[in-house]
């Protein structure tokens, strides 16, 4: 999914080898509220869109090196790019030219010399379209209760933020938390009240994390915090924070709500050659040693143990 705020200008990248088309365009498409990337061919372009990531592609078919049917293909078969609406602009009437764009994934075509009207409203049409289907996306990543990314966008993001922390050799955190007798909670208060608590907790998390962490429902009553390029202890002392105001929230609806929450940290894999699921593991086990160790808690894994987030556990750990 490309994340692009909605109040940015949408920015359009054209693919031509004919200046005159680029000065046409500028002049044409002045006053649509774009910004304009150029290329003047098709390597020059597939670097611009990978690089750049556009809201719109107009992709002329006709060009010297890669013709657009093969730098479309190439477009289509990068995951980061593969989402940008291409409209390919061609001298071609020919009903193939046209399913072969349609069948390697163009959005639109559109015939040169272009109508300059049509070509306006079928660019506006396909920027409606693409914010559509990204605020669609958005919204299927987020969980309705707490606003919070869901367990679909945990797995993508972990995936993500693994590999960037294996390019960039930086440290990440990864906690797992639980909230504490949360089924004596519901059954004790009713379920609007345990709703209450995940609406309270969430609020609680966002507020004490950093713009770039990644704060998730992982299921239930258990969530999933994500934090790159952040060591062990840090990691810690916000998860220290997290427990701590929840413990000192009160609930007017409810006065007799005593929330608690217990975390696993871990900054390392159980195995660096299994992925992700190592990760998840080794949280997993430092969170499950947090129940035992009596909940309200923070504990670390390490190879030798899990054990409470002490400086003294965290050296052995780290
Ligand atoms: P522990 O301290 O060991 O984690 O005990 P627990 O009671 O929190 O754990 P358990 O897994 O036994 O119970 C989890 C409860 O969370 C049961 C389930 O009904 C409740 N729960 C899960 N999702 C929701 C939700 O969306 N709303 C409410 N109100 N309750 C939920
Ligand atoms: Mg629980
Ligand atoms: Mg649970």
């Amino acid at each position: 999914m490309i994340d692009r705020k909605p109040e940015q200008q949408p920015v359009l990248l054209l693919i031509d080898d004919a200046p005159e088309i680029h000065r046409l365009m500028a002049m044409k498409l002045k006053d649509e509220g774009l910004d304009f990337l150029t290329a003047f061919s098709g390597v020059e372009g597939i670097e611009l869109a990978e690089r750049q990531l556009p809201s719109l592609i107009l992709l002329d078919v006709t060009m010297p090196d890669h013709d657009g049917f093969e730098v479309l293909h190439t477009l289509k078969e990068n995951p980061a790019t593969k989402q940008i609406p291409v409209i390919m602009l061609s001298a071609s009437h020919a009903s193939e030219d046209k399913v072969r764009s349609f069948e390697l994934g163009a959005m639109d075509y559109v015939t040169k010399p272009v109508d300059v009207p049509e070509l306006r409203a079928r660019i506006q049409s396909a920027i409606r379209l693409t914010r559509l289907m990204e605020m669609l996306e958005h919204r299927a990543q987020i969980d309705g209760l707490t606003g919070l990314w869901n367990r679909a966008h945990f797995d993508r993001r972990l995936e993500a933020e693994l590999s960037e922390r294996k390019r960039r050799d930086t440290p990440l955190a990864l906690v797992m938390c639980d909230l504490d007798h949360f089924k004596k909670l519901n059954d004790s208060f009713g379920h609007p009240a345990g709703d209450a608590v995940l609406e309270a907790f969430a609020s609680l998390i966002t507020q004490e994390i950093r713009v770039n962490d990644i704060a998730c429902r992982y299921g239930g009553e258990e969530f999933a915090l994500i934090l790159p390029r952040t060591g062990l202890s840090e990691a810690v002392g916000v998860c220290e924070r997290i427990r701590k105001a929840l413990s000192a929230r009160t609930f007017r609806k409810y006065p007799e709500i005593q929330a608690a929450a217990s975390f696993g940290v871990t900054g390392q894999p159980i195995d660096d050659s299994v992925g992700s699921g190592a990760w998840i593991e080794g949280a997993d086990q430092a969170l499950y040693s947090a129940k035992e160790g009596g909940r309200n808690c923070v504990h670390v894994f390490s190879p030798h143990g899990c054990a409470p987030g002490t400086p003294e556990a965290m050296r052995i750990a780290g």
